[in-house]
């Protein structure tokens, strides 16, 4: 037994499923997850001792790499200074003015501690702003775990081929719309049902929740004119994707590809807190303006905008310059081909999607056309993702065991950690061939 199998049953016998995030449990890949013990730039370290070029980065937020001394100074400072005071401080203020100075329509913003939070909120104020109920999401999208934006979604309950989640009351899930995404006849047909009820349309700003699946070209725009013909909002969920796949966020991606469009709300996480508790709710001073103390829709939290987490956030945000997303960029470039490459010469189907500096690789031939939505994700050869997975594990890269996930490079992946994983290629490409 070792020391990982050891934690795991230690850890089973006090926390469900021994994990306290569900993907964590390594249910879709089998075998014992690593327990670890600290992080630093590209490498996680497990109880074993054991160092792995690290493809995960916390799912996101490590943008400039784990444990970056400035981000760790300015957490260290804040937290002398008190953990938290449950009162306003300087520096909330000007994590909320970093946000709008890169994604200037996040007029005004509220920050919260996750991104489930967020959302949840976005929706709230959507159904106060518009004095609708219905919400509309996209099957393989995944906003957090609140009780409305659970049917259909991806990440861990597409990992474990769920559908939902037992305990949500019927009336509520009723209230959420789930339509294939990249799907334009099936929204029209929604609206055309339901249009004078729809309160917003929650969309990923592209797809990474099930593998990256970015917006068709128009798809996003296309969201904007719908809603606004119908008088509803459009949410754009940059939890995942805000400030990571590219300085702006998608919607900066969106707008250098001439797509230039305003969503009402918008919400970011991961990145926003560089490893610690911070999310934020974004958008139109009119309606974010309608949140409570100023307006009617109730949102509040006692740990919300707290010190040190926000000082996580401000240092990683100041830190992620241009740069940052170059050199992000540059690795993912360099994992993608040469990914492909191996996979190719192991004659292992297979696609790379790409939004930004995301990428993720769906194995088998049924999916080598591209991957435009979630059914067509779960049609992917999980088996011999699983294969892969290990085979990177053992060879010291870890990797999402998951393959409904994106994999995250940072700015720390320097040539000796791009070096690492390129060796291990080969071999997890012939082990998914297997
Ligand atoms: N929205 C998106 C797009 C996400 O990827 C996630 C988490 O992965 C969330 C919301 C929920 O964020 P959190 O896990 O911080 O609650």
């Amino acid at each position: 037994m070792t020391r990982n199998d050891e934690l795991f049953d230690r850890a089973r016998a006090v926390i469900p499923g021994g994990v306290n995030s569900p993907v964590r449990a390594f249910g879709s890949v089998g075998g014992t997850p690593r327990f670890y013990v600290s992080a630093t730039g590209p490498y996680v370290t497990d109880a074993e001792g054991r160092d792995y070029v690290d493809l995960v980065a916390s799912w996101g937020p490590a943008l400039v790499g784990h444990a970056h001394p400035e981000v760790i100074d300015a957490v260290v400072d804040a937290a002398r200074r008190g953990l938290s005071f449950g009162a306003s401080t300087p520096a909330e203020t000007e994590l909320a003015v970093e946000i709008r100075r890169r994604v200037p329509i996040a007029e005004k913003i509220r920050l919260v501690s996750t991104g489930t939070e967020a959302t949840m909120t976005a929706i709230r104020l959507a159904r106060g702003a518009t004095g609708r109920d219905l919400l509309v999401k996209f099957s393989g999208h995944y906003h957090g775990h609140s009780d409305g934006l659970l049917a259909q979604a991806g990440s861990g309950l597409a990992t474990l081929a769920l559908p939902g989640s037992a305990g949500v009351p019927a009336p509520i899930a009723a209230q959420t719309l789930v339509v294939p995404y990249n799907d334009r006849a099936a929204l029209e047909a929604v609206f055309a049902e339901h249009g004078a009820n729809i309160a917003a349309v929650i969309t990923e700003a592209a797809g990474a929740n099930m593998g990256v699946v970015p917006p068709a070209p128009g798809f996003t725009t296309f969201l904007r004119e719908l809603t606004n013909r119908h008088g509803a909002l459009l949410i754009s969920d940059e939890v995942l994707t805000g400030f990571r796949s590219g300085p702006s966020g998608y919607w900066g991606v969106l707008r250098e590809a001439g797509e230039d469009v305003a969503p009402d709300l918008l919400t970011f996480g991961k990145v926003v807190g560089g490893g610690l508790p911070v999310a934020a709710l974004a958008g139109r001073a009119e309606i974010m303006d309608l949140l409570a103390p100023l307006g009617p829709v109730y949102q509040a939290g006692t740990l919300s905008g707290n010190p040190v987490a926000v000082a996580a956030g401000l240092a990683t945000l100041r830190l992620a310059d241009s740069d940052v997303y170059a050199r992000i960029s540059r690795a993912a470039d360099t994992v993608s081909v040469a990914a492909s490459a191996a996979l190719d010469a192991a004659g292992v189907p297979h696609v790379v999607q790409r939004a930004g500096t995301l990428f993720s690789v769906f194995f088998g031939s049924a999916v080598v056309a591209g991957v435009p939505d979630y059914e067509t994700a779960t049609r992917q050869d999980a088996g011999a993702y699983a294969a892969f997975f290990h085979a990177m594990l053992e060879a010291g890269v870890s990797l999402p065991p998951s393959a409904f996930e994106a994999w995250f490079l940072t700015a720390a992946h320097d040539d000796v950690a791009l070096g690492r994983i390129l060796e291990a290629l080969p071999g997890a490409a012939r082990a998914a061939a297997a």
